[in-house]
């Protein structure tokens, strides 16, 4: 097979790339996911589309905040029933933030999303917070909490996304391969000779350009097919406990989400989902590899402490249906220049999927840490994503899409910030008890 560009990984960035590129009309395009599409981080996350308040605190982050608005507002038009509005209560609690600051915190996010089609924020008495939120712990609410705030972010269906995505570059002439891993890239030519392995045995393809999007075995990869990796990157594990609608004395249709600040200051989420209570997520640093999706040894207990101190639930660990985990790659451009430093580029060679050790020091707390994606061409036309999030996906493989589309001389620009309405034919196909309960799309 001899293709343009191969993409390699079926998350959001692997699918959102394949789709920037067939929109392009770039031709020759197919992408490998090693197992299913969306079985790494992509089908594991906190399932918001949100612009992230908390990065409002650092000023360096606001164009990062606004982008992802853009996209949540652009998400909610285009993937409506699969990405849908969801309230939020914000606690006001006496040891946390002042809530003069939560409230220009908040009439902030509101500007940067200017129309972002969803309410602004308003004020919440405390009777407002206990009925809007009335799994919150009656006594905590009573001693702990002053009064609150209301606002609006979004809520996914992460996985099946990623497969609408996947079928929207599909229908424009791309192609992919689930159980198909990439064992071995090297430089052929022009381009590359890349060596597939999959249930049916070995293939090897050509192709000008390589775009390695597999997340959290980004740097493992280059460093097994023979590239020395510029980027250092901290791999941390988020876990997540989705518990039964029993859990809580309330149905969860009816209920908001909550910010829930914990008394070591941490911020987590408490949210209906599906019928269902989603709690997460933890920080802490991977321990062995991504292949095995263990989550962190404590991250279960720690989530369990949190609920009994903060939530009124029953008996949360017997209605506990799944405690989930999955990988953030948060990557440091800044401290690429200690892989010049031999010790420490052997020691990674050797465990690349352990954090590097002067990043220990930050003793858990990693919320300092930018969150923005950076993409790198390790060697000419292979290039790597490094981190991003769901929510931002197509802008960020628009800047790859471009940076590809350059490499091959194509000047079409991407579709994918020009036209709405891209994923509509494959949500009929994916999800057709959308078309019959939602009037909007019986519109289309
Ligand atoms: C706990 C947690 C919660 C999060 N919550 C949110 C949220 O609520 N909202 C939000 O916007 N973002 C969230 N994020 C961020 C978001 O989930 C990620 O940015 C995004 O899913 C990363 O997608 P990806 O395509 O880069 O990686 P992945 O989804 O991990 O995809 C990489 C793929 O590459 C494949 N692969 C690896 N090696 C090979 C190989 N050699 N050959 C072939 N295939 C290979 C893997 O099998 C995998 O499927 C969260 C992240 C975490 C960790």
């Amino acid at each position: 097979m001899d293709l343009n560009v191969l993409v390699i990984g079926g998350g959001i960035h692997g699918v959102g790339l394949l789709h920037d590129l067939a929109t392009r009309k770039i031709e020759g395009i197919h992408l490998v996911e090693q197992a299913r599409l969306a079985s790494g981080t992509s089908s594991r996350t906190t399932k918001l589309v949100h612009g992230g308040l908390r990065y409002l605190e650092r000023p360096a982050q606001w164009a990062l905040v606004r982008e992802a608005l853009r996209e949540r507002a652009f998400l909610l038009r285009n993937l409506p029933g699969l990405v849908s509005p969801l309230r939020f209560v914000l606690p006001n609690f006496k040891s946390g933030r002042p809530a003069w600051l939560v409230r220009l915190g908040l009439a902030l996010y509101d500007q940067l999303a200017r129309e972002g089609g969803l309410p602004k924020a308003r004020r919440l008495t405390k009777t407002e917070v206990a009925q809007l939120a009335p799994y919150l712990r009656p006594e905590r609410l009573e001693q702990k909490v002053g009064s609150g705030f209301l606002y609006y972010d979004a809520q996914m269906l992460d996985d099946v996304i990623v497969r609408v995505v996947a079928q929207a570059a599909i229908r424009l002439g791309a192609t992919y391969a689930e159980q198909t891993r990439v064992e071995e890239v090297a430089s052929a030519g022009e381009g590359f000779r890349i060596r597939l392995s999959s249930p049916l045995g070995e293939q090897v393809v050509r192709s000008r350009v390589v775009v390695n999007a597999t997340g959290a075995w980004a740097n493992a990869n280059l460093l097994k097919w023979g590239c020395s990796p510029r980027i250092p990157c901290l791999l941390n594990v988020g876990s997540h406990l989705l518990l039964n609608p029993e859990a809580v004395d309330a149905r969860p249709e009816d209920c908001a989400a909550t910010l829930l600040q914990h008394d070591d200051r941490r911020v987590l989420f408490f949210i209906p989902w599906q019928g269902h209570w989603l709690l997460g997520t933890t920080e802490s640093l991977l321990e062995g590899t991504p292949d095995k999706w263990e989550c962190a040894p404590g991250d279960r207990e720690y989530l369990l402490r949190v609920a009994s101190r903060n939530l009124n639930l029953i008996e949360p660990a017997r209605h506990t249906r799944e405690f989930f985990c999955g990988i953030r790659t948060i990557p440091l451009p800044a401290a690429a220049g200690r892989l010049r430093d031999r010790s420490v580029s052997d020691a990674w060679r050797e465990q690349p999927f352990a954090s590097p050790w002067y990043l220990r020091t930050l003793d858990g707390d990693f919320s300092s840490l930018s969150r923005e994606a950076v993409v790198d061409e390790a060697v000419r036309n292979l290039f790597t994503i490094y981190g991003g999030k769901f929510t931002t996906y197509r802008a960020l493989c628009q800047q790859v899409g471009d940076q590809v589309a350059a490499r091959l001389s194509s000047s079409v620009p991407s579709g994918t910030l020009l036209k709405e309405n891209w994923f509509l034919d494959e949500l009929k196909q994916v999800r057709p008890e959308l078309f019959r309960s939602d009037p909007r799309l019986r519109q289309q």
